[in-house]
């Protein structure tokens, strides 16, 4: 065991009550909800748990911002001052912050500082940069006229984010938002509220106005269903399950018809040829699937292996996730953590179940980790058939599906034989099938060699059921600008 730095006793909570208008309150019903520290369950604060009295608060003052409020006035360099100052502000107190992001969703301190925060930063100072370029073109029309396109923000921006990547989703929602001259409410999961408010907390003492960021903590029911169904919510941003991702789309349809981007689920394929660096491709898919207990929306989930080299990758896969050090978050040599709550821990349990009953052959792993704290053992399932619930339903933990293949043709059709298209890899020395898989497999994300690589530049977001509309990169942009098409006449 490695030396332990910080202890949860140490970590500062920050703010616990909701940020309507600039102002810290609690909600209108004076009902507050625990937050939980995965790795003890013990709770950690009582936090302000919103309604839909607090969402028409939020709401109204965002829509004053925006409206009236000195933000749509202020420059757009001004803006990106602003977003700059924010990521420096977060940069400045990111031990604190990946400290609280440990606590409150369990992933290990040393991920939280390697990978959550310096994404966290890169996003807010990449879209910090786009506030001054977002320009329109001038257009050759027929006629005497000079015709123009401004790209104007959206508005009131609602933005529901899930607990696996807190601070992350956050960055990815608002650093557009901002970056567009949007006004924003954003409604944390429920399971990780903390490093949400203490952002926020960080915009205010950046200088943001008032009513630009509102966080409103809270249920998905009680806050994100009125946020989603708001008729003064231009657009609505969500991630989490496809299941949650139809209902946005109907609040949508029955309430506004706000423009809608969806972040969903995935069971991603991972598919690795004879031909490749074994160990380089064993360590790729590892990390694959478990980085972040298996709770990623691009996990690496069903890892298709040549038949030829099956039975050797196969041990390398075991031999790593038997030596994966899972235990204490706050450890920095733990590299697995507990899952966020009892109910994902359930539900993982409850795939495993099934997946010893009926459709793999369970090689390692499979039971829980201690007797408190949601830890579950590095799971890996081999030859698992195509149409077992183990390979067709996103389980969202340490669970990894091995299915052998023989040839190209057939890895592609059984790769898109999902409702899911996010995210996809292949692990090949030949070029032509690393194009091959690149250009067939229908997924909004296609890794070669690689896995997991993001940064705030390159677009993410899915083909099918795992969503629609991309987030990160210009294109991020699209969904929180409006084209406003002007002509004038010359005559
Ligand atoms: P979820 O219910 O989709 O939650 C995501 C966000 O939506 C949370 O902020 C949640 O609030 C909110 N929400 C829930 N019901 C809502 C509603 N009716 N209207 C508006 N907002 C609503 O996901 P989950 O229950 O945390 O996890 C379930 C499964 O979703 C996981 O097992 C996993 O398969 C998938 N998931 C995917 C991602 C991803 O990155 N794509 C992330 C997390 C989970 P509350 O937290 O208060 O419920
Ligand atoms: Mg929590």
């Amino acid at each position: 065991m490695g030396s332990t730095t910080m202890s949860p006793a140490d970590v500062k909570i920050g703010p616990t009550r909701l940020l309507i208008n600039g102002e810290w309150q609690e909600s209108a019903g004076g009902k507050t909800f625990e937050t939980i520290n995965p790795a003890t369950e013990e709770v950690i604060a009582l936090v302000a748990d919103a309604d839909a009295a607090d969402v028409d608060r939020a709401v109204a003052a965002a829509r004053r911002a925006f409206d009236e409020g000195p933000w749509r006035k202020i420059s757009a360099s001004e803006r990106g001052r602003l977003m700059n100052k924010l990521a420096d502000l977060i940069e400045s107190n990111q031990d604190d912050l990946a400290a609280l992001e440990t606590l409150d969703n369990g992933k290990p301190i040393s991920e939280s500082l390697s990978a959550d925060l310096p994404l966290t930063i890169a996003c807010y100072r990449y879209y910090a940069g786009w506030t001054d370029k977002l320009h329109g073109k001038t257009i050759p029309i027929n006629g005497p006229y000079f015709c123009y396109t401004r790209h104007e923000p959206v508005g009131v921006c609602g933005q529901i984010i899930p607990w696996n990547f807190p601070l992350l989703m956050q960055a990815w929602k608002l650093g557009p938002a901002l970056a567009a001259g949007c006004t924003l409410v954003l409604k944390p999961a429920e399971q990780t509220p903390l490093t949400a408010l203490r952002v926020a907390e960080l915009a205010m003492e950046a200088g943001f106005p008032p009513g630009v960021i509102n966080v409103l903590t809270g249920f998905g029911p009680t806050a994100g269903q009125p946020l989603a169904r708001h008729m003064d919510v231009d657009k609505i941003a969500f991630t989490g399950s496809t299941e949650i991702g139809h209902e946005i789309m109907k609040y949508s349809a029955e309430s506004n018809l706000k423009s809608v981007t969806l972040e969903l689920g995935g069971k991603s394929p991972n598919i690795v040829f004879a031909d490749t660096d074994l160990d380089a491709a064993a360590e790729g898919a590892h990390f694959a699937l478990f980085f972040n207990q298996g709770q990623c929306c691009c996990a690496g989930s069903r890892v298709f292996v040549e038949h030829s080299i099956h039975d050797k990758f196969v041990e390398k896969l075991v031999e790593k996730a038997k030596a994966r050090r899972v235990g204490d978050p706050f450890d920095r040599d733990t590299q697995q953590g507990p899952q966020v709550d009892q109910d994902q821990f359930d539900k993982i349990m409850g795939y495993i179940e099934v997946g010893k009953q009926k459709g793999g052959e369970l090689l390692c792993g499979g039971a829980r980790v201690g007797k408190k704290g949601y830890f579950v053992e590095p799971t890996i399932f081999d030859n698992v058939s195509d149409d077992a619930k183990i390979a067709r339903e996103e389980i969202f933990g340490p669970v990894l599906c091995v299915m052998p293949f023989t040839d190209v043709d057939e890895v592609i059709r059984r790769a898109n034989d999902t409702p899911y298209g996010l995210a996809a890899a292949v692990w090949t020395r030949d070029i032509e099938k690393a194009h091959a898989i690149a250009n067939n497999v229908r997924a909004g994300t296609v890794w070669v060699n690689c896995y997991d690589v993001f940064d705030a530049a390159a677009p993410f977001g899915g083909f099918k059921m795992s969503g629609s509309g991309r987030e990160l990169g210009e294109i991020g942009l699209d969904a929180y600008t409006e084209s406003k098409t002007v002509t004038v006449s010359l005559d």
